[in-house]
């Protein structure tokens, strides 16, 4: 998301470029998302984590 100035937000936490130590953008169409590295890196824990659930399931049904 961009504000008027220009600036990047970020789109999932909606914290501004200053306050964000790099952030992702990508374009869709004529606008642009942006996530940051606190989103990326907590979506990360997110997946790791689902990851190793399914993992651990699944050694159970083996
Ligand atoms: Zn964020």
């Amino acid at each position: 998301m961009e504000t008027k100035e220009g600036e990047v937000v970020c789109d999932f936490c909606g914290k501004h470029q200053k306050f964000i130590e790099s952030l992702v953008a990508s374009k869709q169409g004529n606008k642009s998302v942006g996530i940051c590295n606190e989103c990326i890196e907590r979506s990360y824990e997110i997946i790791v984590e689902a990851r190793s659930e399914k993992q651990a399931q699944q050694a159970k049904a083996e």
